[in-house]
């Protein structure tokens, strides 16, 4: 293909002809090309070309296709950001939710910790208690032969 056809081509398909977005292939089925154009008014510039380069079959320029990917895309960038922002807060106020809820357990531990000591206090004097009366009745039973033993003695 000559390089004026390319442009004449250029100027008048290049965006709405061959659909929008980026061509795989034309419509007489073969795969599309990316070839670089080497025309004095568009040096190095990259098109989509169908390699039978024939008139009639597909023509677009690289930065056309991408463009109309972009525009085409830019309201899925809006929704995908409103559904962002919409689960953030979803996420904080559950995030809020769980932080509450680890505050209660925490303070439910710290209770049973209180209770638990209260308890341990209470059953080591119950222990200090028990053994003590043990020891006054033991020391009881060991006196009080020796009692009945000073009454034998002295006489009454
Ligand atoms: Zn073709």
């Amino acid at each position: 293909m000559s390089s004026n056809s390319e442009n004449s081509i250029a100027s008048t398909q290049s965006v709405s002809r061959w659909g929008r977005g980026l061509p795989s292939k034309c419509h007489c089925g073969l795969d599309v090309v990316i070839y670089t154009s080497s025309s004095a008014k568009n040096p190095g510039r990259p098109y989509f070309r169908c390699p039978t380069r024939l008139d009639d079959h597909l023509f677009k320029w690289v930065e056309d296709g991408t463009y109309e990917v972009v525009v085409d895309s830019w309201p899925k960038l809006a929704g995908f950001d409103s559904e962002l922002s919409a689960a953030k807060s979803e996420v904080s106020v559950e995030l809020e939710a769980l932080q509450a809820m680890v505050k209660e357990l925490k303070e439910e531990v710290m209770r049973s910790e209180r209770e638990n000591q209260k308890w341990k206090l209470m059953i080591k004097l119950c222990c200090f208690c028990l053994a003590f009366i043990i020891i006054v009745i033991v020391f009881g039973i060991l006196m009080f032969p020796k009692i009945n033993e000073q009454r034998l003695f002295l006489g009454y």
